[in-house]
This record gives C-alpha cells, structure tokens and sequence, in this order.
C-alpha cells in the first residue's frame, strides 16, 4: 500500500492520521512539532515517540522533500534551487537575503497560465497546480539549507519572509495555498507570521477577498500600467478581470482586512511603454478614483532571453518614483537580485538545468 505523505497535510488531517492508526490525540501535536518545529525527515529521530508508534509511522507515512536537481547563489548571495517532485516536475525557489534577514519567493503551480508578456515563467504554458505540500516544502528545503530548525525566535531568522511570487498565480490555485499558507504561520511550527507573509496575484478580482478572509496575508498586486489599454497589452488576465474589477476587489481586500493593510502595487518599469510622466499621473488618479490605501513598488526590468521589452533608464524610473512619492504614496525602487542567475522578478522557468 502506498505510504501517505504527511508533509502539506493541516493539523486536523494529522490528528485523523493518528487516530487511525489508534494513537492518542496528544501524539498528533508531537508529530506536528517534529515535522514543522523542528523539521526532522527521519521517524527514528522522533525521540518522544514510542518506538512501536515509530515503527507504525514508518511503515505507513513517509516525509518527503523535493529533490534538489540544481542550486546557485549569485553574487549578491541569493540563492535559487531547482526542484523536482515524484512526478518529475520541476519548479524554482529562490531565497532573497537581507543584512540580516531574508524572503523566500515561493511557486504555486508548475508554469502558469496567465501568460504576462513580460515573465519568463508566463512563457511555460501551464502543466498543473502544486499540492499544499509541495508549496510548504520549497520553504522547508530553504530551511534546511540555512539549518534554521528547529524554528528560531523571529529575531535571529535569516529566513523571515514568504513572498509568494514565484511560478504560477497563486489565486489560480487557491485551495492549495490556503492550506499551505496556513501551516506556513501556524504557531506551533513553522511559525511565520502573516504580516511577513505577502501574496502576489496577477489580479484574479473574485479570489482577490478570500487573501484577506481565508488566509490573512499581505496582498500585492502585479499592476504594470495605468490604465486597461495598456494592461491588456502586456497582461492578457486584463482581459478577463479588468482595472476596474480588481480594484474593486482590492477595495473590498482593505475592507475585510480592517482598513489598516496597505497593498502593494507592483510596477515594472519598462522602457517607453509605461513610464512616462503621463503614465505616472494616470496611475495616481487611478488610486485616488478607488480610494485604496496604496504603496508601490517600482521594478527595474529583468530581460531574459527571448523578451521583446527592454527596461526603463535610471532617469526614468527614478522621476516616476518621485511623481508618486510627491503625491502621497510610497515608491521605492527595488533593488534588482540574483540577476546573474536568473532569480529576479519575472525571471524563473523550470528548465531542465539550471543555467
Ligand atoms: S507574472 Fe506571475 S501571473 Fe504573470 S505569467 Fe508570470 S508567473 Fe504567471
């Protein structure tokens, strides 16, 4: 009989597991500490468990982590991983680190079918959803690579943040990542905490609440232009769900988060296309119309290969951050990482190897 996999199933389904195999209750929260606490991938390492338990778990479970096909750190120290799982598909995780922490960008799908114009990812036609295991695990490897187990106090991680911007739209796979994000902060585990959790979605506008009420992240918006003409250009999901839906559904994202989160408008800057002078008082307008407590995040574009856009001057971005910092609204300029592996934004693809 096929052993179940214990990794990406949620607190209740673990507490079902070991009842059926006639344990317990309290063993179900021993298990849980062992797998997201303290991150231990070998049953006989279980030390407070009883050695028949171990053995029944052994027998009938197992704790996997993806294979890691390829890694790289660039320069600046970001560190990508190509992973495969037991079907032999292949995504990217990258970690991001700061002075003295870091975000680890995680994938939700393998490819996605949204099809930006601009992402190395939206040119890999979609081939299925990651399971909530899968998402967890990326975070895990990333765990282990830094020895951060068991999980550390919020003031000495490296690991602190999830970005969950890696391949694939997150919101076109929403079960799988509420699950994941959920045993992502659980307490007792890996311990996260949501305001360091941020979802980046392409704009899916009536999945767009359930960030807020399902899972309680921070919300990011992939926006890239100020108005539907030129977003459909660039976003063919613009289509679909228009400015003025997912603006509404931003609205409503503030709404039920209480008023008091802040979403980020992700902007990249590409070159004549969306980063004029024009572009950026349309874009004002455009938040000011919705009323949506708002900050940006300006994006020097990352070409890749086989891209047709190229990216805005220095000049350029830096007067449209100004613009935007004149009228109310923070607009930092991110700092490009991993460019010399292909880890920035927009940029990842699971490829056969690493190049
Ligand atoms: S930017 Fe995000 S949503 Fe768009 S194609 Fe790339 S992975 Fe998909």
């Amino acid at each position: 009989m096929a052993k179940t996999e214990l990794i990406g199933l949620s607190k209740e389904e673990i507490a079902q597991e070991i009842a059926k195999i006639g344990e317990k209750p309290f063993r179900a929260k021993q298990l849980w500490q062992w797998l997201y606490l303290k991150g231990v991938t070998d049953f006989d390492k279980m030390s407070n468990l009883s050695k028949e338990l171990r053995a029944k778990l052994k027998e009938n479970y197992s704790i996997t982590r993806p294979k890691i096909v390829a890694e790289q750190i660039s320069k600046d120290k970001t560190h990508k991983w190509l992973l495969e799982f037991s079907d032999g598909q292949r995504i990217e995780t990258v970690y991001i680190p700061e002075e003295d922490r870091g975000a680890v960008c995680i994938s939700t799908q393998v490819g996605c079918a949204v099809g930006c114009k601009f992402c190395h990812t939206g040119s890999q036609k979609i081939t299925r959803n990651l399971t909530a295991g899968e998402i967890v695990s990326q975070f895990m490897v990333a765990r282990d690579a830094y020895q951060e187990w068991p999980t550390p106090t919020d003031e000495t991680r490296y690991l602190s943040n999830i970005v969950v911007m890696g391949m694939g739209e997150p919101l076109h796979n929403p079960e799988n990542v509420v699950k994941a994000l959920k045993i992502l902060s659980d307490g007792e585990g890996i311990a996260i905490s949501k305001r360091k959790i941020t979802l980046s979605t392409s704009g899916i506008a009536p999945k767009i609440p359930l960030v807020a009420t399902d899972i309680g992240v921070k919300l990011a918006i992939s926006l890239h232009a100020p108005n539907n003409e030129k977003r459909s250009q660039i976003m063919p999901i613009n289509d679909r769900y228009p400015l003025e839906e997912v603006m509404k559904a931003c609205q409503e994202y503030q709404r039920l988060s209480g008023h008091n989160r802040f979403i980020t408008f992700e902007y990249l800057m590409l070159k004549d296309f969306n980063d004029t002078p024009d572009d950026a008082h349309e874009l004002i307008e455009l938040m000011k119309k919705y009323k949506i407590g708002a900050k940006f995040n300006l994006i020097p574009f990352n070409p890749w290969p086989g891209c047709s856009y190229e990216p805005s001057s220095n000049n350029r971005v830096r007067a449209f951050s100004k613009l935007l910092e004149d009228a109310g609204y923070e607009a930092p300029i991110r700092v490009a990482r991993g460019q010399d592996i292909l880890a920035a934004c927009g940029q990842l693809k699971s490829k056969k190897s690493l190049d």
